[in-house]
């Protein structure tokens, strides 16, 4: 430092000037070290001030990190309202797309190659009996225990690259179910399997194959029948007059006989075709309807005793057509499937709002088991009989459909021994000022 040039000791002012010098620096070092530190700090934190509490600090520093945290906790504010808000719209996005793919009217898993369920909607769990929580361990087999679907996954699997479809039928209380399924390669070694309960289509076609094996089978009776006469007729010209009228008599009824089934057959397609289409309602006198019946069936009830009771000025909304067929089947249908004597007692009624339709007879009855069934198409109690009274096995199915589409219900009691009563009931109308005819 600062030395006299005679090489002695520094005088008293050299010393001096040498510590404060010696001071000066060391506390420069300090303001250095001070500054560089906080700086250090305030580096850090500028890098990502959102995450970071602001440093602590002394002085100008704590300055400087207040006036920043000021600055900038504005910004922060608003950043992470939108942050949220964003947040919040992707969440609302996801809960709004799951309850679409949950309302979606099919069973849909993301399955991985594994077969453990990464994702299912409500359908899958309903058709699949698949609990809600899953465990880690549960796989596509071991929770659904069925052969066919099995072989639809290992068909899947196999196949990766394709789309795999096929139908499993599944023993389901209390009706099975049909599901048509489909397997789609989704991302990396995950497929989308979606279900479709095709039970409904099924059960028509069952119902249509049963129908046309039905209607093949009554009308192959009559023409077996007819084929056999002719047969006979053209083998034996020598036949007298009235084995040959005989013959012609019984080929005849068997001709109506499948006259009347084809009738019956476009009777139940219109009816059952009415409910698609707009139908026109007109005020149908039923007192009058129900009279015209009686008249038309006198014929066929010389071996019954049959009483009437029949209210004035019933009149209903509907279609004349339609109500006619409806009550002349019941009242054939007594007439027909009721042992000679038996008595038959048929009534309308007005009670409050509603003309009471009833049949009632005196017969055999029907048996428990059979009345769950008679109004379905070609049902009958007595095969053999119902085919010799000419009955196409339609006429109840035709009354049901009538009835529903006035709105109405056909109620059947029956008691083997007691007899039975087939009753319905249509909301009445106002008499018209004129009578239509
Ligand atoms: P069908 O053409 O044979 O009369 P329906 O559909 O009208 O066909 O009736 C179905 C079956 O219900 C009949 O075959 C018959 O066995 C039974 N049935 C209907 N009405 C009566 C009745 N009043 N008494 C006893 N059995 C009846």
């Amino acid at each position: 430092m600062y030395r006299n040039c005679t090489g002695r000791g520094l005088s008293f002012w050299g010393q001096f000037v040498n510590a404060v010098l010696i001071v000066a620096l060391l506390f420069m070092m300090m303001v250095f070290c001070y500054h560089g530190f906080y700086f250090y700090r305030f580096m850090i934190w500028l890098k990502d001030p959102k995450a970071n509490i602001p440093p602590k600090a002394q002085g100008i520093w704590k300055h400087v990190f207040d006036m920043f945290q000021q600055q900038f906790s504005h910004q922060f504010t608003h950043q992470a309202k939108t942050h949220k808000k964003d947040e919040d719209k992707q969440q609302r996005t996801i809960e709004y797309l799951n309850h679409i793919i949950s309302a979606l009217p099919s069973g849909a898993m993301i399955v991985d190659s594994q077969g453990r369920i990464k994702w299912k909607n409500r359908l899958a769990n309903e058709y699949f009996g698949l609990p809600v929580e899953l465990g880690k361990k549960d796989t596509l087999k071991t929770l659904i225990n069925h052969l066919e679907f099995h072989q639809f996954l290992d068909t899947a699997h196999g196949e990766r690259k394709d789309t795999t479809q096929g139908k499993i039928s599944i023993d389901k209380k209390p009706t099975p179910l049909t599901l048509w399924l489909t397997a789609v390669p989704f991302e990396a070694q995950t497929s989308l399997l979606i279900a479709h309960d095709i039970s409904a289509a099924e059960q028509l076609n069952i119902t249509r194959s049963a129908f046309v094996a039905n209607v093949s089978h009554e009308l192959k009776t009559p023409l077996t029948t007819i084929n056999g006469f002719l047969e006979t007729l053209q083998d034996t010209p020598d036949l007298d007059a009235d084995t040959r009228n005989y013959f012609i008599g019984l080929m005849q009824k068997e001709g109506e006989r499948m006259l009347n089934l084809i009738a019956d057959l476009l009777t139940l397609s219109r009816l059952e075709n009415q409910s698609y289409q707009r139908i026109t309602f007109e005020a149908i006198d039923l007192s009058h309807l129900v009279i015209s019946v009686l008249q038309d069936s006198k014929h066929l009830a010389q071996h019954h005793q049959l009483t009437a009771q029949i209210a004035d000025d019933v009149w209903v909304m509907g279609i004349y057509q339609d109500l006619y067929s409806a009550f002349s089947n019941l009242i054939l249908n007594a007439l027909n499937h009721t042992p000679k004597g038996t008595h038959i007692d048929v009534s309308l009624q007005k009670k409050e709002h509603t003309a009471h339709f009833m049949v009632k007879d005196t017969g055999d009855g029907i048996c428990p088991e059979h009345l769950g069934h008679i109004t379905e198409r070609f049902y009958r109690v007595d095969k053999g009989r119902s085919r010799k009274t000419g009955g196409s096995g339609l006429g109840l199915a035709i009354v049901k459909h009538a009835l529903a589409t006035h709105g109405a219900t056909l109620d059947i009691d029956s008691t083997v021994g007691v007899g039975s009563c087939f009753a319905t009931q249509l909301t009445l109308t106002d008499t018209p000022n004129c009578h239509l005819p």
